[in-house]
């Protein structure tokens, strides 16, 4: 990177100089001043409490800029509660997720996190402060510490091993010859889809953020990971702001509250109780999807 940044520079010379002698450079600083949508800068919260609110989004993606995805969405995360979004598949729950990571901007109405528009604030610090436990876990080939301490680089030994026990993985990992220098991804040892998402949530209790995203797996794991992933899952959300992309019975059951998304916007919201004793989405979606959880 050395060698990268040296010629970089010195091009950048070499154009400047270039443009200095056309009698352009007040325009290249102009053009240079000017930043990308999501670029750096920004505040940083602190004393972040982790209240989220959606409103008037509306957002479509840039390759498809005339297929409206969310239209005019409005929601709230209170701090510390936990809240599973569900919907007919493409109804947005994932582009939900990106909003609130700044991997995109809505077109039209905000995102708010404590009251101030996220535009405002940095994004690598907001980012620093939002875990996400994916599905299907992407984990690096390096070893399965170093998987862990992705969630917070200058973590030592010590607290990757509590944070693999709070995310019920520290047993499995210890059976490994290797322990935690055992060597994951394409060369490494094949993990359990289980087994990962224990690495995830490991990562996230070791990056202790205020928010946090949860997308359920949609495929079953077996009955002990799936157990062991839970009782996880469970100790990770206390305390903190969390989003559920759900997609099982049992988790919009013990949520506090659950969204149902359609068209583009929110059309119900309550308590899994509350939604089964009305007419509409939540109780057909439960009683056909669901019904196999
Ligand atoms: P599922 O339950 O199937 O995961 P979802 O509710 O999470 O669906 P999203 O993934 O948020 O839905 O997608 C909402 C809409 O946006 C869909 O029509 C989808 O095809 C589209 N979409 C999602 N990601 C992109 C992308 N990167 N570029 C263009 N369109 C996208």
């Amino acid at each position: 990177t050395m060698l990268v940044a040296f010629s970089f520079s010195g091009i950048a010379e070499l154009w400047a100089d270039f443009m200095r002698a056309s009698g352009a450079a007040e325009r290249v600083f102009e053009l240079l001043d000017r930043r990308p949508a999501i670029g750096a800068g920004g505040e940083q919260l602190t004393d972040l409490r982790g209240h989220v609110r959606f409103r008037g989004v509306h957002f479509a993606y840039p390759t498809r800029p005339d297929v409206p995805v969310l239209q005019g969405l409005d929601l709230e995360l209170r701090p510390g509660e936990v809240v599973a979004v569900v919907g007919p598949s493409g109804a947005g729950k994932s582009t939900l997720a990106s909003l609130l990571s700044r991997f995109y901007d809505p077109r039209a109405g905000e995102v708010l996190l404590d009251g101030h528009p996220l535009t405002a604030l940095e994004p690598e610090w907001l980012r620093r402060n939002i875990g996400m436990v994916a599905q299907e876990p992407q984990l690096f080939s390096c070893s399965i510490a170093d998987n862990i301490r992705y969630g917070r680089p200058d973590a030592t030994d010590a607290q990757v091993e509590e944070a693999a026990r709070a995310a019920n993985a520290h047993a499995y990992i210890e059976r490994f010859p290797d322990g935690y220098n055992t060597q994951v991804g394409e060369r490494g040892v094949q993990l359990s889809g289980g087994q990962k998402q224990r690495v995830a949530i490991a990562r996230a209790v070791l990056k202790d953020p205020r928010l946090l995203i949860l997308d359920e797996a949609t495929s079953a794991l077996d009955a002990e990971s799936e157990h062991l992933v839970k009782d996880a899952l469970e100790r990770l959300m206390k305390g903190r702001t969390t989003l559920i992309i759900a997609h099982r019975l049992s988790t919009v059951a013990n949520a506090d509250r659950v969204l149902v998304l359609d068209g583009g916007a929110v059309i119900q919201s309550g308590t899994h109780a509350s939604l089964m004793s009305q007419e509409g989405l939540y109780r057909r979606l439960v009683e056909r999807q669901f019904v196999a959880a």
